[in-house]
């Protein structure tokens, strides 16, 4: 069976997006170190024309300048470096999607390698976004799959997160501080609630003063497009902090820390390219999706785990137990072409193990039923039903015909 090569890059290019931001932040990142530091030199060495400045204090700033082109050197090395691994990630992960394009057949053993690191992957992926690290971390041990996940990357949103749910803003700043063109390009408010939040904390222990300073130091920039929002929060300095005014007290409240956790959980994910939605969770809803027939759900037994049925049904994915509560929103398989499976094995019934009615009309593949009596050592000439358990003669064995 062959797949369609657009369809699997779909729940690669995620992946490949993140890393190559990751590479174009860090060549930012070198630019803007470079520029800082060289008009910084070519201002100091401006200065140092001038006569009128003693020979000691030239030869004071020459050897300060010298000290801050070592520290740009060893800057610049550990950029270069953290460079070279995006870049060998970003070929890594192109790598791994073009291996496909080798691969013709769905059964072939090498797309069952491709497709195992693959489902390793997401599952990694899935762990890291949620938090368990160190299960991810277990998980990629010993493979290239360290290569394929963000691991730093989502440390540190965790990092952020926490430290945002301990009501501390230092760290979100300065990851807004590392992010500033982005976050302006994508018109994100992040930066701004951050601030009012820090604004509030002042209004709330009473330090007016304190405040406004900080309102006059940090609200300037938001004052031309966020004008309406700010003399709203302005307007805290004058209201009881005991205040049932719905607009002013959830400002004031404490689920104002969840809104700005979910607020930089949102942003993080636009900034890093990430799906709101886990491609583990996408993957495994269509997988469902496409196996998802109305017969589905409808049993009456599947609490008996001793029941033969319950075991068929086991056999349906969207049935399990497990996977049943995330399909039951999802729609129906679009199926123009009726497949009968075996209820005993699952397998495809066709000429070669074609469907077979026993008198009380429960129907099987006719090898499987054979090979089934006589694993369970059926007496001769009769045939045991595996779901009731009760024997027939072989003769009363009828053949089914699917028109
Ligand atoms: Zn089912």
């Amino acid at each position: 069976m062959s797949f369609s090569l657009e369809q699997q890059f779909m729940l690669e290019k995620p992946g490949i997006l993140l890393s190559f931001e990751q590479l174009r932040l860090n060549f930012k990142l070198e630019l803007r170190q470079l520029e800082h530091e060289s008009h910084a030199m070519s201002s100091t060495l401006t200065a140092l024309l001038q006569e009128s400045i003693p020979i000691e204090s030239k030869v004071q700033e020459i050897d300060s300048l010298v000290s801050r082109n070592r520290n740009l050197k060893k800057k610049m090395v550990q950029l270069r470096e953290a460079e070279e691994m995006h870049i060998q990630r970003t070929r890594l992960r192109l790598q791994f999607i073009n291996t496909l394009s080798q691969i013709e057949d769905l059964d072939s053993p090498e797309y069952l390698d491709w497709s195992r690191t693959r489902l390793n992957r997401l599952i990694a992926d899935y762990m890291l976004a949620n938090g368990y690290h160190d299960s991810a971390i277990k998980l990629c041990k010993n493979s290239d799959l360290f290569e394929m996940v963000d691991i730093d990357i989502y440390k540190r949103y965790q990092q952020i997160l926490d430290s945002i749910l301990r009501r501390e803003l230092k760290e979100v700043l300065a990851w807004c501080a590392e992010h500033r063109s982005i976050l302006k390009k994508i018109s994100s408010t992040l930066e701004l609630e951050i601030r009012i939040q820090r604004f509030v904390e002042l209004v709330k222990s009473n330090k007016k003063v304190q405040a406004i300073n900080f309102a006059k130091t940090y609200f300037g920039n938001w004052t031309k497009t966020h004008a309406g929002r700010l003399q709203q929060v302005a307007a805290l300095l004058a209201i009881p902090y005991s205040t049932k005014i719905s607009r002013y007290n959830e400002y004031l409240s404490d689920q104002r820390w969840d809104f700005l956790a979910s607020l930089f959980s949102k942003t993080f994910s636009q900034v890093n390219c990430l799906s709101s939605v886990s491609i583990l969770h996408i993957a495994i809803a269509a997988g469902l999706s496409s196996l998802k027939t109305p017969s589905c759900y409808n049993y009456e037994d599947a609490h008996n785990s001793h029941s033969f049925q319950s075991s068929a049904i086991r056999q349906c994915p969207v049935c399990t137990p497990n996977l049943s509560v995330l399909a039951q929103s999802l729609p129906y398989a679009h199926v123009t072409q009726s497949v009968i499976v075996d209820s005993l094995t699952g397998a495809r019934l066709d000429s070669d193990n074609r469907p077979v009615a026993l008198p009380n009309g429960h129907v099987y593949g006719i090898k499987s039923l054979i090979a089934w009596n006589e694993v369970n050592g059926t007496q001769e000439g009769y045939l045991k039903d595996p779901f009731s358990g009760k024997d027939y003669p072989s003769e009363l064995l009828r053949k089914v015909y699917v028109v």
